[in-house]
């Protein structure tokens, strides 16, 4: 600030002496830069890595808007994971084809850095795919992992491993687990494996790759660099019907494993179902997803925190049911939450940044910068391959 103020006087001294000595024209120029001079005197470089990470652990609460954090946060007694984060940033949501994007296109963009039409998984606009963080990072001999509430085969998580043109196309997705991309993946979908239109049993292909499979309702603890472990035939219970905390520990299982097994991993765990009850207007559903999600961030935190080499991000692909909070007249220290749409909304969602290169997520961007933001800490550390 204060190098900007004696930079502007200079440039102002100059001008006024050139007046003097020069041309009408001479002294034209200098007033056009002086005009532009705070322009260019505020455009500061884009903050520089200070440490690469060993670890990326990325948490997307799906439809988890500023409402619902703060609502949630409100008279609760634990500890605000949220609140613990040096650096937050805005990302702005819309897909390719509609300023209101849907999950798929939402985690496509993360993924692969290219906005979708919504419904789509791992491809850009012209369906074309390119490759994914996850690619990436199996190039550079990463680990790689997903850990979610809903099936593993669902938007979110597919859009890391898959190139689909439509979301529904769970069994084709689940396919995409043969190409290795994935070293690990807890959640449901155990019927998009074994309950095939084709026939096929996907367990049985995946262990012939080498992978352990898991198709337990409890989760088991497995100590296998590879394994695909479904907790559910589709989507697993909501925590109000008892799922208990089986994010968080299987998010503690894979990364427990991918730092046995791989010497740098890019794992991510999504609240898949704060967005069901945005959908469904349920506050109370939202709540228990959204406090479920806080559980597992605090402890990727303490384990961030020890371990000095991890990034954590945490941010929303978008915001579900246009959750607004109003007046409650009852009780003036509280709220009444209040829906306004059973779909998502266009409004910017936060994003959160701890670790080894959180520096790059301040500020207000695209949802695409996510991606460039994770591919370069991702070659950076890696062989060097140069990512397009
Ligand atoms: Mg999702
Ligand atoms: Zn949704």
């Amino acid at each position: 600030m204060y190098n900007t103020h004696i930079r502007s006087i200079i440039a102002v001294s100059l001008f006024i002496w050139k007046c003097m000595q020069r041309s009408v024209y001479q002294g034209l120029f200098w007033a056009i830069l002086v005009l532009i001079s705070p322009l260019i005197l505020r455009s500061e470089p884009k903050p520089r890595i200070k440490k690469a990470p060993k670890r990326i652990i990325f948490l997307i609460g799906d439809g988890m808007g500023l409402a619902q954090i703060s609502g949630v946060m409100v008279n609760y007694g634990g500890q605000n994971a949220f609140e613990r984060f040096p650096v937050i940033g805005l990302s702005k949501t819309a897909s390719a084809d509609n300023y209101v994007t849907d999950s798929g296109a939402g985690a496509t963009v993360f993924a692969i850095g290219k906005k979708a039409k919504n419904g789509a998984i791992g491809v850009d606009s012209a369906e074309q795919a390119h490759p994914s963080l996850f690619e990436w990072a199996k190039k550079n001999a990463w680990g790689t992992g997903v850990v979610v509430s809903s099936s593993i085969t669902h938007a979110t998580p597919a859009s890391f491993y898959a190139h689909v043109p439509s979301r529904k196309m769970e069994e084709e997705i689940a396919n995409y687990l043969l190409q290795k991309n994935c070293d690990i993946a807890i959640g449901g979908g155990q019927k998009f494996f074994t309950e095939r239109k084709d026939q096929r049993n996907l367990f049985a292909e995946l262990t012939q790759l080498g992978y352990v499979c898991k198709q337990d309702t409890v989760l088991v603890q497995t100590d296998a660099p590879k394994f695909i472990h479904t907790l559910a035939a589709n989507g697993l219970k909501t925590r109000q019907a008892g799922r208990g905390d089986v994010l968080l520990k299987g998010t503690q299982l894979a990364q427990t494993n991918l730092n046995k097994y791989y010497k740098k991993s890019f794992l991510m765990v999504e609240g898949s179902q704060i967005d069901w009850g945005g959908h469904d207007n349920d506050y109370a559903y939202m709540r228990a997803e959204l406090l479920d999600f806080n559980e597992v961030v605090n402890a990727v935190l303490d384990w961030a925190m020890a371990d000095k080499n991890t990034l954590v991000v945490v941010t929303a692909d978008h915001e579900t049911g246009g959750l607004t909070l109003l007046e409650n007249k009852q009780d003036l220290g509280s709220f009444t939450p209040h829906f306004s749409t059973k779909g998502h909304t266009g409004i910017m969602v936060p994003v959160f940044a701890f670790g080894p290169g959180a520096e790059q997520f301040a500020g207000i961007y695209e949802n695409t910068e996510l991606f460039e933001k994770f591919a370069h800490l991702i070659n950076r550390h890696g062989i060097n391959k140069r990512i397009k």
